[in-house]
């Protein structure tokens, strides 16, 4: 399928899954607009490899998507540089782990800013647009935690559960305009965002990342095995064709068998 002339805008792309994504449309044939933290000069030559290799459009905006008013700017950053925002893949996320009563309550709230309020700040500045060009696509990155929950992650379960709320809402308000609203619900993923949790688990068990590994995943999924990057962006580029038109509000697990349970 191709996604040539399409703009597709993805927060948190420096890294892990957004990336994925980012790539997988990227050879779709769409513009991109990465976001996300990172060292400057490592970021251009992100943007650079990508532009080349998938021979597209490749721009980078630095919003810090706990700010709403950055989020609203990088929109408009994109639909005058790249043309339009087609896509958009609100992805940004980070994790804390903590029982409730030690949950530190700025965490809570910077939890809640970027997983969830981002999403709704996102859909709100990009939804206009795409109303008047009569289509468009949202893909919410939510999780195995939007659908279930597990100790010792209030903040990001919350906001996961939030992020599915928040789609459904956007699928029926944009049900005949053109544009759709689903959310990917990954089960464990080997990025930056877990490698913190399987050192942390290391750390406090005295045992090795590698057992931690085996164990993290196995605790949760039936399927004993990592999704990649590349497989949710697979996911994402499926939703932006023709076959998903009239897939709107759903939860798309892609888990092992985390939710199957
Ligand atoms: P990651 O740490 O590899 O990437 C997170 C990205 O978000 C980075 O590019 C980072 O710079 C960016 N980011 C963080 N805070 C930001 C902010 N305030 N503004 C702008 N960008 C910001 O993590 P990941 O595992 O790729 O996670 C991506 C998404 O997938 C998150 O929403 C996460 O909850 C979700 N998810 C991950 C897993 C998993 O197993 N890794 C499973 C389910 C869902």
């Amino acid at each position: 399928m191709s996604l040539n002339g399409k703009v597709a805008l993805i927060t948190g792309s420096t890294s892990g899954i957004g990336l994925g994504v980012a790539r997988a449309l990227a050879g779709a044939g769409a513009d991109i607009m990465l976001n996300g933290f990172g060292e400057a000069g490592s970021i251009e030559t992100l943007r650079a490899e990508l532009a080349a290799e998938f021979g597209v459009r490749v721009g980078y905006n630095a919003a810090d998507v706990s700010k709403p008013a950055q989020i609203a700017a990088m929109v408009a950053e994109t639909a005058t540089s790249l043309g339009s925002v087609d896509i958009m893949v609100n992805n940004a996320g980070i994790q804390f782990v903590a029982n409730i009563e030690d949950f530190p309550a700025d965490r809570w709230d910077q939890i809640i800013a970027i997983n969830l309020s981002a999403v709704f700040h996102g859909m709100k500045a990009v939804i206009p647009g795409m109303k008047t060009k009569g289509w468009g696509r949202i893909i919410n990155i939510a999780s195995a935690h939007g659908l279930v929950a597990s100790a010792q992650k209030v903040a990001y379960v919350a906001a996961k559960h939030g992020v599915m709320g928040a789609t459904k809402v956007a699928a029926i308000e944009l049900a005949n305009t053109g544009v759709t609203a689903n959310a990917i619900c990954p089960g464990w993923v080997l990025t930056p965002l877990v490698e913190k949790q399987l050192q942390d688990r290391a750390t406090k068990d005295g045992t090795t990342v590698e057992h931690q590994t085996h164990a993290l995943v196995a605790e949760k999924q039936p399927m004993v095995k990592f999704t990649t990057p590349a497989q949710i962006g697979g996911l994402a580029v499926f939703l932006c064709s023709d076959a998903a038109a009239t897939m709107t509000g759903v939860p798309l697990s892609i888990d092992g068998g985390w939710t199957a349970q």
